[in-house]
């Protein structure tokens, strides 16, 4: 059997929006932008897409939703042009970012940094979450720019967004939101929340790889990093993706009409993964259940190295992480599991497992079977595990749930 548990990596294509797609290869392959029929047959599908886009996130026609490559570019252009607009001219010095942002958010803090820029990582608490206190303590008049995902891709915490924005909106400071996670899980409305720029990518929510968008508020727009042919309202110029943009606009139509199935269904089946997993000695989970998007299990096996678990799951067939994709070929241990303050040992046991609308219940069931026997054969040869003191600490300030 395979089962695909990597979720929060990549997501299959909906069969739907693969069929949505298809055509604008072959058949219906000219330039929008050109002046005539080839050009024409791709109108009002890239227009119902966009539409779809908008609505998927509560965007009105006054803002500006602009497809992008990824959500690693959506993040870096943010990031870059607040610098060219605030941070080079000297009106502001300042960004807050969370410590557990994605590499994307991360590297282009640390980017600015060499340029000047002062950058403050919050942190998270026990429970791997950032409190919206927190970045009122850090906002000064010289911040131009705060920058907190919704939903943590390691342990898929829910982080409180619609109070920081309060917070950001009502201290005068630019907010953005990376809620790749957030897509599908849970109801993103920009309509109800002041969140200035929120970036989301296809393949987060069973669209295409290879684009993304960035929302940008009216009046809020920033500095194009791509210029040209001034595509997208000449916010960045490049030949459309129009494949890409069909696939998204179906893609984020069948997420939201999914909230429920996800909220429902594959709540319930990674609830029963979890129990399981749970029942097994000295495993742990930090983010409470109910603080957590549905999909997802951040769980440490004491004593068992996460790239070991992952070598027995992959060789019964199952994919599952013990990190961002983007860091899995070096084996740095969980920077979530650090961040809270795990001890070394368990920041390296972290495994994530991550669901999908396609995850059946014969997969969870199976894959059940193949952590207990892993635990126990892994546990087995496990020099840290058989030396641990008699009813060690967990290694963390919190219990498992
Ligand atoms: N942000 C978060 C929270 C993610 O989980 C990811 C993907 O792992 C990204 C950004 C980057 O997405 P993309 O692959 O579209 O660049």
């Amino acid at each position: 059997m395979r089962v695909y548990l990597d979720n929060n990596a990549t997501t299959i294509v909906d069969p739907h929006v693969f069929a949505a797609m298809e055509p604008f290869f072959v058949q219906k392959y000219g330039n929008p932008n050109s002046l005539h029929q080839f050009a024409s047959d791709t109108h009002k599908p890239l227009k119902e897409a966009m539409q779809k886009i908008y609505a998927g996130i509560g965007a009105s026609n006054e803002d500006s939703v602009v497809v992008t490559s990824c959500a690693t570019e959506s993040n870096n252009w943010v990031f870059k042009s607040i610098y060219f607009e605030y941070i080079v001219t000297g009106r502001k010095n300042h960004i807050i970012v969370s410590e557990v942002e994605h590499p994307s958010i991360i590297a282009s803090a640390k980017f600015l940094e060499t340029l000047g820029c002062k950058v403050t990582y919050l942190p998270i608490n026990h429970e791997g979450i950032v409190e919206a206190d927190t970045v009122r303590d850090f906002i000064t008049d010289k911040t131009a720019l705060v920058s907190i995902m919704w939903v943590n891709n390691e342990t898929g915490a829910i982080f409180p967004i619609e109070e920081i924005a309060q917070i950001c909106a009502e201290k005068g400071v630019l907010f953005h939101t990376d809620a790749v996670q957030a897509i599908g899980k849970l109801p993103v409305d920009v309509s109800t929340v002041p969140i200035d720029y929120l970036t989301i990518s296809a393949h987060k929510f069973h669209g295409p790889k290879g684009v993304g968008a960035l929302y940008m508020r009216k009046n809020k727009e920033l500095t194009p990093l791509f210029h040209g042919g001034a595509q997208m309202g000449g916010f960045r110029s490049g030949t459309l993706n129009v494949a890409g943009i069909v696939g998204m606009g179906k893609a984020i139509e069948a997420a939201i009409d999914g909230l429920d199935f996800e909220i429902s269904e594959v709540r319930e089946l990674r609830d029963r993964l979890e129990d399981a997993l749970l029942d097994l000695p000295d495993t742990f989970v930090v983010t409470p259940r109910e603080k957590r998007v549905a999909n997802t299990i951040l769980v440490s096996f004491r004593g068992i190295e996460g790239e070991a678990m992952l070598w027995d799951l992959n060789r019964a067939g199952i994919g599952a992480s013990t990190g961002s994709a983007c860091a899995s070929e070096d084996l740095e241990s969980n920077p979530v599991m650090e961040a809270i303050g795990a001890d070394a040992d368990l920041a390296h046991t972290a495994i994530r497992f991550s669901l999908s609308r396609y995850t059946t219940s014969e997969e969870i069931d199976y894959v059940i079977d193949v952590v207990k026997e892993a635990v126990v054969r892994l546990r087995g040869i496990s020099s840290s595990y058989a030396y641990a003191p008699e009813g060690h600490s967990d290694g963390l300030d919190v219990k498992s749930h």
